[in-house]
């Protein structure tokens, strides 16, 4: 499936600067996206503040040198090295057989049907590297680790990367954004943010990024235990995001459009709270993770270094 070249090449003046670093960085040149990466990023700054400090020291241990010791800065990194790591292009996202629920055994695999090769074995996989951090030499790994996983956090929130098979997530529905052409998973990777972005915040991310911040502390504050539990001792539970995504993309996503349908005021303004929500709880959730299994590992390396 190549869903990412259905994807629209876009350059925002605003990412340049990052653009360029992340190009150095992959060697790669960066023409997809996934939440676009403003999404990325908003869900990155949202679990930086929730970090942990004994979190926090790991991940800047783990960060490379071009983050600047920012892990925004390289959340959008998956999708640079999609190409150059062809075997990693499936991870992004899960198809489901037209259906509006999730089945780990019947949905989750690439096209030749390898099992786990989706965004919720992804998140399994690269959760269970990073509890190694402090067992391992192989920081390089590590590194990558820490990079996919904050990546597809963000990704498996965004309704549409848990879509129908047939239409690609979305990708092959052609669609109206106001007056603009686009395609239906182009819209909610993008064009709702960027929409929202101009019309409510200026144009200013950080802005926007406070919104959401400000929803966390006030309306959805008696929810993020919710968000953050998952059943038994499980640290992550990409099934349950996976579910939750489907769904959404049912209610809301696919719901009342149709090919070459415009979508506009009534769209957005009903969606957008959607897209705001699902950027905090991939955030949250991200720091939640990070959280049990950073911090762990410096319980465990400690009581090594006690033993010797
Ligand atoms: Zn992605």
């Amino acid at each position: 499936m190549e869903r990412e070249d259905e994807d629209e090449i876009k350059d925002m003046g605003f990412f340049l600067h990052l653009r360029l670093l992340l190009i150095a960085l992959s060697g790669g040149v960066p023409c997809i996206h996934a939440w676009g990466k403003e999404g990325h990023f908003m869900v990155c700054k949202i679990a930086e503040p929730l970090l942990k400090e004994d979190t926090m020291r790991a991940v800047q241990d783990l960060l490379p040198e071009v983050a600047g010791g920012d892990l925004a800065a390289v959340c959008s990194w998956a999708d640079e090295v999609r190409f150059r790591y062809r075997w990693s292009s499936p991870l992004h996202y899960v198809n489901t057989p037209g259906v509006c629920n999730f089945q780990y055994k019947r949905d989750c695999h690439n096209s030749k049907g390898e099992e786990g090769m989706c965004v919720v074995g992804a998140i399994n996989n690269y959760t269970a590297q990073l509890q190694t951090y402090g067992d391992s030499s192989n920081q390089y790994t590590l590194t990558e680790s820490l990079m996919f996983l904050s990546h597809f956090m963000g990704d498996e929130h965004q309704p549409l990367h848990a879509g129908f098979e047939e239409d690609e997530g979305g990708n092959t529905i052609r669609v109206r954004w106001y007056r603009r052409m686009t395609n239906l998973h182009h819209v909610w990777d993008v064009n709702i943010i960027e929409t929202a972005m101009k019309d409510f915040y200026g144009d200013d991310l950080s802005l926007m990024i406070d919104a959401i911040q400000r929803n966390l502390t006030d309306g959805w504050s008696d929810e993020i235990r919710d968000w953050e539990s998952c059943s038994g001792k499980l640290v992550t539970c990409p099934n349950k995001y996976a579910s939750e995504s489907i769904r959404l993309a049912c209610d809301y996503a696919y719901k009342d459009v149709r090919p070459e349908s415009t979508l506009g005021d009534d769209y957005f303004f009903s969606r957008l709270p959607i897209v705001q929500k699902r950027i905090a709880q991939a955030g949250v959730r991200l720091a939640s993770v990070l959280n049990q299994i950073l911090d762990a590992s410096v319980g465990k390396r400690m009581a090594r270094m006690l033993q010797k």
